[in-house]
């Protein structure tokens, strides 16, 4: 299974991409995850992306896409994945088609969580009290909203004509969505 999940900041992108790499024995590979492990660690590649991250900017896309080609490599990702917070710009997407092709394989499933807007904002602003993350105050989570539904948003359509986009609400409990999203996918994924 090669899947993807996709949704504004906020939405539970990864809350639900490990239980949902879990329900289908995939690893979870959230590129998010990956750069502020980088940070945390000091390495050349966190001092590269810290100042980016902290204003809610996208890290650059050859880059990214690097950092996600080899991930993809990696044994544990040759039968499927789960990516988490990737592709978000049409450059993206295309890095990854052409990942995908030059090793004969196609996605089976884009995720998208649907949540309402005054509903991110209410679980971001929580989520900067819960957990700290430096990119969880009012200003940056405004920015990468905005910066979401610039650059990302336009993601939706192109996989939706691809006849890939599997739309789940995303509003509910953790259990609820992820039953939800598990019955969708395998809806889509044996139609
Ligand atoms: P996330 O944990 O998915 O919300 O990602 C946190 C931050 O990491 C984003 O706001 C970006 O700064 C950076 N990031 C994660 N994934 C990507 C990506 N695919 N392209 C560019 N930047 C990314």
């Amino acid at each position: 299974m090669r899947l993807l999940i996709m949704g504004a900041p906020g939405a539970g992108k990864g809350t639900q991409a490990v239980g949902v790499a879990a329900h289908y024995r995939v690893p979870a590979i959230s590129t998010g995850d990956i750069f502020r492990a980088n940070v945390k660690n000091g390495t050349p590649l966190g001092k590269q992306v810290d100042a980016i991250m902290k204003a809610g900017n996208y890290v650059p896309d050859e880059l990214t896409e690097e950092i996600v080609a080899n991930r993809l490599s990696e044994p544990d990702a040759r039968k499927g994945f789960l990516l988490d917070g990737f592709p978000r710009t049409m450059h993206q997407v295309d890095a990854l088609d052409d990942y995908l092709d030059q090793h004969g394989t196609t996605l089976d499933a884009v995720i998208f969580l649907d949540v309402d807007a005054e509903m991110l904002i209410a679980r971001l602003l929580k989520r900067a009290q819960t957990e700290g993350r430096a990119d969880d105050n009012e200003t940056t989570i405004r920015h990468r909203m905005d910066v979401y539904r610039d650059s990302t948003q336009p993601l939706l359509d192109a996989y939706a004509k691809r006849d890939l986009l599997v739309r789940v609400d995303g509003q509910g409990s953790v259990d609820e969505v992820a039953s939800r999203i598990a019955a969708a996918v395998d809806a889509a994924v044996t139609r």
